[in-house]
């Protein structure tokens, strides 16, 4: 007999693959109620993918539980039936982490969109995963509190994709990531146990699970409420923003203003392409003639964000800043940061398709990054935007491609493969924010060794030991790293380019 892993991997037949679909609709059928299960391929089509539309996968069915003990017996039922399972929040997600597995169903948590409690004098709140991460300030903000990791994607992705992806965002720089602001999550493991990482107080005992959770990219166990951290709402912010005819010197600016002791509550940086991009898009303010824009933000006290203006401003002028511009208003504070946080669209409107990375590097090899990059664009053809968070040193090319072409594909993920490798290179690793999915598992193959990955899989397999949650996603097989090797891009060429890739 078949190891359900095995049973899941199997390419089965258009007919034994309807077969199988009968089998686990039914199945599933006995215990939810109709409203809760999709198997139609009009209705499944929507969950092919997620914000990493390249890749798409149907799934036999999709699951939209109401309840945690629902969540358990749908557990239950994959298990006996040996059918992989992905967890599912808005699908926003850029690396394939929620793209359904061969042969397997989607659980959304698109259902569980309860906050459960907002507790203002503990300042913290509990929350059902698939409440979006900016309804959690919404309803913090009448007791002056807000919920600080804030990925720019938060008026729609959920707070169970955000300890998924351990997310971060424009001001996580000063607050923290997820992993930073969540106490205790609690779960229903492949087991169909459910556990709790965590606890309201600011540390548990034991081993730090709660850590080992957050990031794990839906493959440990399924979140079903999340208790946050809440945060008093500074009452005000400005924003500086300096332009520098160089990319490196804007790079070089972003470590100085660390290394004097300043620590931004947002710290973005945006290259010429990009200010162009936005610029035409929503009209921000930005200066077109700059090579980079730094945009370094300070909040607090009106006393203290006064004091750190001026010297941010100053360390700017050392670094070269060319030209300073300081938010009078804060509708002029929300122009300045309309453009960064459009940038995404913008790159939409001036190219059919972007492929946006996600690698990190320390704050001192962003200048040599974004040296390489500009080669890169020569070396692949391809245009580049950059727009990131230069504080965190997690950079976001945005590499500009036509889908339809199969060439300029091939060489838009080439173009991406090397920006990650070229991070690892420079002390830096191959996913800052966005999680390593199905898209950079190949990318693991050269950050991690054989035994480093074991390692990882060890951990996979305490929590999942069938490997039913998730699997094929974020950790790479040892055979998956050794076609890799021989598929490798080198000199900027593809071995075998015409062999279909995953
Ligand atoms: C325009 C845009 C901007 C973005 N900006 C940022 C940014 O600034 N910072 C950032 O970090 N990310 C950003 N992202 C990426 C994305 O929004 C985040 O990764 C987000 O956390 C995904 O949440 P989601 O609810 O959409 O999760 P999904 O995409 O549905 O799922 C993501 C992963 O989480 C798992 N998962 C989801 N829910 C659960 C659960 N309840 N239990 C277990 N596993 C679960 C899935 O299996 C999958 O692996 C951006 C995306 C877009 C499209």
């Amino acid at each position: 007999m078949n190891h359900p892993a095995e049973l899941a991997a199997i390419e089965l037949s258009p007919e034994a693959l309807a077969e199988r679909q009968r089998e686990v609709v039914q199945a599933l059928m006995a215990v939810l109620p109709a409203h809760c299960l999709l198997y139609r391929e009009e209705d499944t089509t929507p969950y092919e993918c997620d914000g990493l539309a390249a890749y798409r996968r149907l799934p036999l069915a999709v699951t939209l539980p109401e309840t945690e003990a629902q969540v358990q017996r749908i557990v239950q039922i994959c298990r006996r039936l040996g059918v992989p399972i992905v967890p599912r929040g808005a699908g926003t997600g850029l690396s394939g982490g929620a793209m359904p597995i061969k042969n397997g169903i989607v659980l959304s948590l698109a259902r569980f969109k309860k906050i459960v409690e907002v507790d203002s004098y503990a300042r913290t709140a509990i929350v059902q995963p698939g409440v979006r991460n900016l309804a959690i300030s919404e309803a913090a903000a009448p007791y002056g509190l807000y919920y600080a990791p804030d990925p720019s994607s938060q008026i729609a992705c959920t707070i169970g994709g955000n300890v998924a992806e351990n997310s971060g965002g424009v001001h996580c720089l000063k607050y923290g990531l997820t992993v930073h602001n969540v106490l205790r999550v609690r779960a229903v493991t492949m087991e169909g146990d459910i556990v709790e990482f965590g606890s309201l107080a600011p540390d548990s005992p034991g081993l730090d699970l709660l850590a080992v959770m957050i990031g794990s990219e839906g493959m440990f166990a399924i979140v079903t409420e999340v208790t946050v951290k809440l945060i008093p709402k500074p009452q005000t912010a400005q924003v500086v923003m300096a332009s520098f005819d160089d990319v490196v010197k804007g790079g070089d600016a972003v470590a100085g203003i660390i290394a004097s002791g300043i620590i931004p509550a947002g710290l973005e940086m945006m290259d010429k392409p990009a200010t162009r991009a936005v610029e035409e898009f929503v009209g921000a303010g930005y200066d077109l003639d700059a090579a980079a824009i730094l945009l370094c933000e300070s909040d607090g006290t009106p006393e203290e964000v006064a004091e750190e203006i001026v010297r941010m401003t100053a360390v700017l002028r050392e670094h070269g800043a060319t030209r300073i511009q300081i938010s009078r208003s804060e509708a002029e504070r929300l122009k300045f940061w309309s453009g960064r946080k459009n940038a995404f669209p913008a790159a939409g409107r001036i190219s059919p398709d972007y492929y946006c990375m996600d690698g990190t590097v320390p704050r001192r090899s962003i200048g040599p990054l974004l040296a390489r990059i500009e080669e890169m664009e020569r070396k692949y053809r391809l245009r580049c935007m950059n727009v990131f968070h230069a504080g965190d040193g997690n950079m976001h090319p945005l590499i500009l491609f036509n889908g339809n072409d199969l060439d300029e594909w091939h060489r838009a993920e080439a173009f991406g493969s090397d920006i990650l490798e070229t991070c690892v290179e420079l002390g830096g690793t191959v996913t800052g924010e966005h999680g390593v999915g199905i898209e950079k598992i190949n990318s693991m193959c050269v950050q991690f060794s054989p035994e480093e990955r074991d390692a990882f899989f060890a951990v996979k397999h305490a929590f999942d030991p069938l490997g039913l949650l998730n699997p094929d996603k974020g950790i790479p097989t040892r055979s998956r790293c050794a076609e890799y090797g021989k598929m490798h891009v080198r000199g900027g060429l593809l071995p075998h380019a015409e062999l279909p890739r995953f």
